[in-house]
């Protein structure tokens, strides 16, 4: 057998090594053919072309050496529109010496049409832009012409600011540009060849796993066996947990921040893309790809090991088909039918972008269907959220249906047994994860005053900014780049234990009001710690289970793997009447269990 699983793993770090191969297979080459091909324009097309001669047509082997060039390239065509297209500071004086001509100093909007005479798309966008942004001081008399100089550049520079926005590249357009570029650009092996790099990496990354997973269903017993656990390298932090984990955090910065490095891997997934949905990828589907490729391997993988426990066969079953169906599939489907592109089991707070005004809108245009997906997306909120939290403890979203949750369930398994248990651990949870809901909050108030007002500023503060800063730091860099990349460090639930808003959410009501809790029989527990070590959210469930004590932790996300991993079946997972739900410290032994919640508290004879 350990031939069989030494032979799966090989097959999967051969495909890994190709996957991480193909970045570095492919040469670029910009031509004036690609610039057309991308549609940019009449105006950004020309300057683009202008801008790069000398490096157009030329073959470049480097990604990183094309990228530079190709931003060199985009600064300079930006230059030179936004050059093309100000009013500078000899207009403003040729407007001021109009406006002096006949001994007073009038300024008239019908200037322009004399100072930018050519009848082109420049002079036509400047006459306007003095339309637009003058009018206020037209015919007003001033002193001096110093004054009227001032006025106009005040009043100008809002209309040169706004041409790097409405005719250059901005800085998210730049981003958008090296991408694709820079994935158009690309031929060579890997971009010649596509179909067979998919072979070689999903295909044969797939077989490999299959090989290594699938012998476990039949092998030896289900059920946790410690296996050196704390000794193997990946799953205690050793050398090569540490360069997973670094691994992963790279992914995610270079996927989120940087993805034109990554543009093979896109075009690689696009075979998939084109196959499944006749649509072009993006790093977007990429990364979707990837997580529900990782959430169904992992889960026949969690599925061998925990095979003969029920809960966790339907629980991971439901995590596999709602990543599939729901959250990768669906979108697709969605955009096809032309309606918001979204994923429907999101739920704000912690989809924080729902309540943003471009959302609503894509809603509202979206006919009925629109509609009929905003009122669902608000009743999960607002009704199934505390309904189903009320009935059955936040297990339901967190270990049944969230894709963060599943990810962490089933690739994020083989470390969820270095979830810190301290009690520093605990407290710094407490503090992160309500604050976290805390600015979610504040920053939907933000969004929502933005969105009834017009207005983004309140009690000086801009709504922008705090959606760029949430978005950059709790969405991007702490459950992404931490929440994913530290599995390997600090355990599988980092972001759903320190950072997910919609889990202390749910947590507050699965704490003080719920059916939830997880019960036990103290005169069974041998206090071998299992449930305890394997405890991803990090609580010390033998402490409870040794006092026989019920308990209900708000951290708790129901996954049942402690009650799994229990040798003496101490550990239940229930939902039951409120009344007497938490009982205090019961008594060691079976009868005292009894005469407790017989008798002292009230609670049914066990
Ligand atoms: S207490 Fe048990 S059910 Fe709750 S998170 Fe920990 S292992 Fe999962
Ligand atoms: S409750 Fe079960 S797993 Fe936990 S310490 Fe007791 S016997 Fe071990």
């Amino acid at each position: 057998m350990k031939t069989i699983y030494n032979i799966g793993i090989g097959i999967t770090l051969t495909a890994f090594t190709i996957f991480i191969a193909s970045l570095f297979l492919n040469v670029y080459t910009l031509t004036n053919k690609l610039i057309d091909d991308v549609g940019l324009g009449d105006v950004k097309t020309e300057a683009l072309k202008v801008a790069s001669k000398g490096f157009e047509g030329k073959t470049v082997s480097s990604k990183l050496e094309f990228v530079d060039e190709l931003k060199q390239a985009l600064s300079a065509a930006n230059a030179s529109i936004i050059n093309k297209y100000k009013i500078s500071d000899r207009d403003i004086d040729a407007l001021v010496k109009l406006s002096s001509a006949s001994g007073e100093i009038k300024y008239s909007t019908a200037f322009a049409e004399k100072v930018f005479p050519e009848n082109d798309g420049a002079g036509q966008y400047k006459a306007k832009g003095i339309n637009d942004f003058t009018g206020w001081i037209a015919d007003r008399e001033y002193q001096s012409a110093e004054d009227l100089k001032n006025d106009l550049k005040n009043a100008l520079t809002g209309f040169n600011n706004n041409i790097l926005y409405t005719k250059a590249f901005d800085d998210y357009a730049i981003g958008n540009l090296l991408f694709v570029f820079t994935k158009k650009a690309g031929t060579g092996l890997v971009s010649n060849n596509t179909g067979l790099f998919f072979a070689l990496t999903f295909i044969l990354a797939f077989i490999g796993a299959m090989i290594f997973i699938l012998p476990k269903f039949w092998d030896g017993l289900p059920g946790i066996k410690h296996n050196r656990i704390f000794k193997t390298s990946l799953n205690s932090q050793g050398i090569i947990g540490i360069l997973m984990g670094s691994f992963l955090i790279l992914f995610y910065i270079v996927l989120y921040f940087f993805p034109v490095y990554i543009v093979e891997w896109v075009s690689i997934s696009e075979v998939a893309s084109m196959g499944l949905f006749g649509r072009e990828a993006s790093q977007w589907f990429l990364y979707g790809f990837l997580y529900t490729f990782a959430v169904l391997v992992m889960g026949l993988r969690f599925l061998s090991k925990y095979r003969h426990n029920k809960y966790q066969r339907i629980r991971t079953f439901s995590v596999m088909l709602f990543q599939l169906i729901i959250a990768f599939m669906m979108p697709q489907i969605l955009f096809a039918l032309n309606l918001p592109e979204v994923d429907l089991k999101n739920i704000w707070p912690l989809d924080y972008s729902f309540f943003f005004e471009w959302r609503i809108q894509s809603y509202l245009n979206s006919g009925t269907l629109g509609m009929m997906m905003l009122v669902w997306s608000i009743a999960l909120i607002v009704i199934a959220v505390p309904v189903l939290t009320y009935f059955v403890g936040k297990r339901w979203y967190c270990s049944w249906v969230c894709g963060c949750g599943g990810l962490a369930e089933t690739a994020g398994d083989p470390f969820r047994q270095l979830s810190s248990k301290k009690i520093i651990a605990w407290k710094t949870e407490r503090y992160l994860i309500y604050a976290v809901l805390v600015f979610v909050v504040v920053m939907t108030s933000w969004v929502l005053y933005t969105f009834f007002t017009g207005k983004s500023v309140l009690l000086g503060i801009d709504s922008y900014q705090m959606r760029k800063i949430y978005g950059f730091l709790i969405s991007s860099i702490f459950s992404g780049v931490v929440g994913t990349g530290f599995y390997p460090l600090m355990g599988n639930r980092i972001w759903c234990r320190f950072g997910c808003p919609l889990a202390a959410y749910m947590g507050i009501i699965q704490r003080f009001k719920s059916r939830f809790r997880i019960t036990t029989n103290g005169g069974q527990c041998i206090s071998c710690g299992n449930c305890s070590t394997y405890c991803e959210m990090g609580i010390d469930v033998r402490w409870y289970a040794q006092r026989g004590q019920d308990f209900a932790r708000a951290s708790c996300v129901g996954c049942g793997v402690c009650a799994a991993v229990c040798p003496r079946g101490v550990l239940k997972l229930e939902n039951k009447s409120e009344k007497g739900r938490l009982n205090g410290p019961g008594l060691l032994g079976n009868d005292g269990v009894v005469k407790v919640r017989g008798t002292r508290l009230g609670i049914e004879s066990a």
